[in-house]
């Protein structure tokens, strides 16, 4: 990895591979549908020529299906690209010590999955993903550990965050399936608010989803979401989307790597991209809300006109969570 320096920049993922190891439930590969596939030299080598022409690259994603797959194609891009920092994110099944220690002398940065406890809606063994987050908790002890929780899990997802913590886990991120439907939504809701309140009283451990929330609500920051403008996703086969979300839909297509990036095309195509949908209007946490993004909107109801009931219902206790801690924090 060489260093780029200041300037408004650009975070790239780089889809390696669709393919997976794994068969989570909730995988939106899965859900996509389409042809899979893996990234070839030549595509590589155009990617890397690509992002190092443009020298705006913040941070960049190695991503999948399962990066590690492709072992080899994604220690060329830690090698060859120029980024502030490069990011690998695993489902941790291959890792081994001297893949690890490789990045570590690179500050590649490694992003682990791990649903805590019971893995079976992955097909995942739980003793080999334990076994390979606790060695690379050993050289990277801050490494970031990213769950999803479902609806049948959903009620264990304070014992699972707790059962990470009890690894040696210090920064978790909790994400919702993007698929559930909730049976029934106050039920559903109620659950919710008493998981994240729990899981907001634990020491000593940091929750991405609740630290991001405290920053905008102090910040007063609006978030906004903008159409290839801090984001772009480079899909193995070369060809641009504005997100992960977005990859292999032509519509959404903005580009390629012989064109470049199209993004006032892409942007006047889809002028409702960033739009809050319809069940927002009047919501006074609207600002505080990352159901603009278009991305989860089309992740979890295949549009970026509306946003799932239970994305809403997540974004109403989260935010209520962050408020009841900064409170807390100003001493009541
Ligand atoms: S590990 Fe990731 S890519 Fe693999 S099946 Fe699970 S969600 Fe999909
Ligand atoms: S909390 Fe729900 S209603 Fe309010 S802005 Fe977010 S998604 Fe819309």
């Amino acid at each position: 990895m060489i260093s780029v320096q200041g300037g408004d920049s650009v975070d790239y993922t780089i889809s390696i591979t669709n393919k997976c190891n794994l068969r989570c439930s909730y995988c939106y590969e899965r859900h996509l549908n389409t042809e899979y596939g893996c990234i070839t030299p030549e595509i590589m080598k155009k990617i890397t020529d690509f992002v190092n022409g443009r020298g705006d690259a913040g941070t960049v994603y190695l991503f999948g299906g399962e990066p590690l797959l492709y072992k080899d194609e994604v220690m060329f891009f830690c090698e060859n690209l120029r980024a502030k920092q490069i990011v690998i994110t695993t489902n941790g099944t291959l890792l081994d010590e001297e893949f690890i220690k490789w990045c570590i002398d690179r500050k590649v940065i490694i992003n682990m999955s791990h649903d805590g406890s019971e893995c079976d809606e992955r097909g995942a063994d739980r003793e080999l993903l334990d076994a390979n987050l606790k060695l690379l908790l050993k050289y990277q002890p801050e490494t970031l550990v990213q769950l999803v929780y479902t609806k049948s899990n959903l009620s264990k997802l304070y014992d699972n965050i707790m059962y990470l913590k009890g690894l040696g886990v210090k920064k978790v991120s909790a994400a919702m399936d993007a698929f559930l439907v909730p049976d029934d939504p106050d039920s559903f809701g109620d659950l919710l608010r008493e998981q994240w309140e729990k899981i907001a009283g634990i020491q000593d451990l940091f929750v991405y989803e609740l630290a991001l929330k405290k920053k905008n609500i102090k910040e007063n920051k609006k978030s906004s979401c903008e159409l290839c403008r801090k984001k772009l996703f480079i899909n193995w086969d070369g060809k641009f989307y504005p997100c992960i979300q977005f990859q292999n839909i032509p519509e959404y297509r903005c580009g390629d790597l012989t064109v470049g990036i199209e993004a006032e095309k892409a942007r006047k195509a889809h002028p409702d991209y960033s739009m809050m949908s319809e069940r927002c209007e009047g919501c006074e946490i609207a600002d505080y809300c990352r159901n603009s993004c278009a991305c989860r909107k089309m992740a979890t109801t295949g549009t970026v006109r509306n946003i799932s009931e239970a994305a809403c219902l997540e974004e109403q206790v989260q935010i209520l969570t962050a408020l009841e801690l900064l409170t807390k924090e100003k001493g009541g």
